[in-house]
């Protein structure tokens, strides 16, 4: 009996035995296939994420090329603009000072700073060649700071060779954009050239000598005739045609665009700057 109960003892001892090798290597197959699989899993979320990545690159790269383009073209589209900042658009920039002077809405600047600020160096949009009639000062009518206005003055706003040389200079070598030659009502210089009487000096028969062609073939203004604002105009218009015909170097700098030409005539009861037709 004793004999028998051990043996059975073995037998189930042996089974069990068995049971727990055919589990083991059960546990380990299936691990080691849910490891592949897992393997397998995370190499082709890896697979899709470098997809991804690539994918999210190459729009990106592509957006990056968009960009640069739209870059470009925004680049070329500002460099027409500013190319092409025509005559208007100064304009309207000094009309917009034009208007705060005739509201008495002055910005108020601080002359100290700007003063500071500019001691390197100055660099005006605007040349203007404006009479030197002490009511017609351009920084106030304009309303305009310190270093914006380059501003050349004599009686009868005259393009002579100074004058000339002055506005050469603004353009050559300051990249002025735009000349105003202002002429205004009831100038003196113009009077005295309609009234067609002799100076008493040369000096003063030097301005009314560069005035008085400007009258000629006009049915408006006639020499001898009370001055009026159609002498003022023509006087201005006058300036600024002599500014093409006798600097070579304005004139170049008009045809290649980088300067603009305005007339203009200022009326004391508005306090108003109106641009001459061309
Ligand atoms: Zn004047």
């Amino acid at each position: 009996m004793n004999i028998r109960k051990f043996n059975l003892t073995g037998n189930v001892k042996t089974l069990v035995a068995l049971f727990l090798i055919l589990f083991l290597s059960l546990t380990l197959l299936t691990a080691c296939g849910s490891a592949e699989s897992s393997s397998k899993k995370d190499k082709s979320k890896k697979a899709k994420k470098v997809e991804d990545d690539e994918e999210d690159t190459a729009p990106a790269t592509k957006k990056e090329a968009e960009n640069t383009n739209t870059g470009n073209k925004t680049a070329d589209e500002k460099k027409e603009k500013t190319e092409k900042v025509s005559a208007d658009a100064l304009w309207a920039e000094l009309m917009a000072g034009n208007k705060r002077f005739m509201a008495g809405k002055h910005t108020a600047a601080n002359y100290s700073a700007s003063r500071v600020a500019l001691s390197k160096g100055q660099k005006p949009q605007f040349i203007i060649l404006g009479c030197a009639d002490s009511r017609v000062p351009p920084e106030f009518i304009f309303d305009r700071n310190l270093g914006e206005l380059f501003v050349v003055r004599d009686a009868g706003n005259i393009a002579d060779e100074v004058s000339l040389g002055s506005i050469e200079y603004a353009v050559e070598h300051l990249h002025a954009k735009m000349i105003v030659v202002l002429g205004h009502e009831s100038c003196g210089a113009v009077a005295a050239a309609v009234s067609g009487e002799k100076m008493p000096t040369r000096n003063l028969s030097a301005i009314v000598d560069s005035i008085t062609p400007a009258f000629e073939g006009s049915k408006d203004c006639v020499l001898g005739d009370k001055p009026n604002m159609a002498c003022v105009e023509l006087n201005a218009n006058h300036s600024a045609k002599d500014l093409l015909e006798k600097s070579p170097i304005i004139k170049k700098a008009v045809e290649e665009g980088e300067v603009a030409i305005v007339a203009a005539v200022y009326h004391f009861d508005t306090g108003e700057v109106v641009r001459l037709k061309e």
